[in-house]
């Protein structure tokens, strides 16, 4: 099958290379990002294959129909970025990655969760310059803290099994429990309740119109004073500028992101000889007690190789049968909630 691969960056193409080598469908790698604009570059191809901050908004999709493309294969888990109604209307199967190694996303958690605690980020830099002063350095012990876990899927579930072993009180906050969770000991409760309760507070739910902007200035005073929000879910699901306030009152003590509602324009880019336009974010920046990665918590070998396993996968049955293996849909959705 003839692929268009979009948002290409070296490493995608060596693991796609890799995981298409048996299967030897036609890739071609391009670095734009999709919009309504480049869509023209799919052309007389079958299926296109795309990433978190491509734009598969209607418009979009209706381009890529017109000029043939059959499937949407998604690198990634997460389908915010798609509107499924509009896929169903024009006939796209899109297909997802439904899960590539949430040990990758909730071990990155846990680092930003540590380092923020510990002020990693602040010792490395102050001991790179002869400074070895503790001040401003005290952190707490996670030991006998109570965390809060938004989303207790496949990641969630894992963070939960890590921080037990820290010996972490947990709380889950879920719209479909998860007895995996409940065996390793995590209370569910009321969003409210958790987020009363939890010393930290690690975001893991999909970006839906429930779950936008669920931290937000209505929610802010429900938060234990001086807690730690972690977001390496979708940006989106809290509001920055909001949060931006929390910081300043001090009812977030700390911030760990990983997403952000605007990173389309920043992430996965070296834009170190350019000036930030984005205000919301160059402010973030300024805080101490802020650390903030760029969508890297997916990051490992393990998971760019079942990614790229998972996507030629799910191109090769559509190919053979027109049903990718792991198609994502309206009804499918539906049918889960
Ligand atoms: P999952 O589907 O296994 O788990 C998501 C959980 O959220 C489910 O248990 C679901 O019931 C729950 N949920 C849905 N709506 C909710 C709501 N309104 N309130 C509370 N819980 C709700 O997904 P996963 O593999 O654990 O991934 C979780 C999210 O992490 C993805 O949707 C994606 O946005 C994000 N993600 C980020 C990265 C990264 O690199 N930063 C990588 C992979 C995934």
């Amino acid at each position: 099958m003839r692929v268009a691969v979009f948002s290409t960056k070296p490493y995608d193409r060596h693991f796609l290379e890799a995981a298409n080598a048996a299967a030897g469908h036609e890739l071609l790698f391009l670095d734009a990002r999709l919009s309504k604009e480049s869509a023209a570059l799919a052309e007389g191809f079958g299926a296109i294959c795309a990433f978190v901050n491509d734009d598969l908004s209607a418009p979009v999709l209706k381009e890529l129909a017109r000029r043939g493309v059959g499937l949407v294969a998604l690198r990634s888990a997460g389908f915010n970025n798609v509107d499924l109604p509009a896929a169903r209307d024009l006939g796209l199967a899109v297909a997802r990655v439904p899960a590539y190694s949430p040990h990758a996303v909730a071990e990155h958690t846990v680092a930003l969760m540590l380092a923020l605690n510990r002020k990693v980020h602040r010792a490395y830099n102050r001991v790179r310059e002869g400074n070895f002063a503790l001040e401003g350095l005290l952190g707490f012990a996670l030991h006998g803290k109570t965390v809060g876990i938004v989303g207790t899927g496949k990641i969630g579930e894992v963070l939960a099994g890590i921080l037990s072993g820290f010996g972490c009180r947990l709380l889950g906050h879920d719209v479909a429990p998860n007895p995996a969770c409940e065996a390793l000991g995590v209370a569910y409760v009321s969003r409210e309740e958790l987020l009363a309760q939890s010393d930290i507070v690690s975001l893991h739910c999909p970006l839906t119109p429930e779950t936008h902007h669920m931290i937000s200035a209505d929610t802010l005073p429900q938060l234990k004073r001086g807690m730690m929000l972690i977001n390496t879910s979708r940006g989106a699901v809290i509001d920055t500028r909001a949060v931006i306030r929390g910081l300043k009152d001090g009812i977030v003590g700390s911030l760990g992101l990983d997403v952000y509602e605007e990173e389309a324009d920043l992430f996965f880019e070296d834009l170190s000889d350019k000036v930030i336009r984005d205000d919301v974010f160059a402010r973030l920046l300024t805080f101490p007690n802020v650390l903030i990665t760029g969508h890297q918590a997916f990051f490992t070998q393990e998971a760019l190789e079942n990614i790229a396993g998972t996507t030629i996968a799910n191109i090769s049955t559509f190919a053979t049968s027109g049903q990718a293996l792991h198609e994502v849909s309206v009804e499918k959705i539906a049918g889960r909630s």
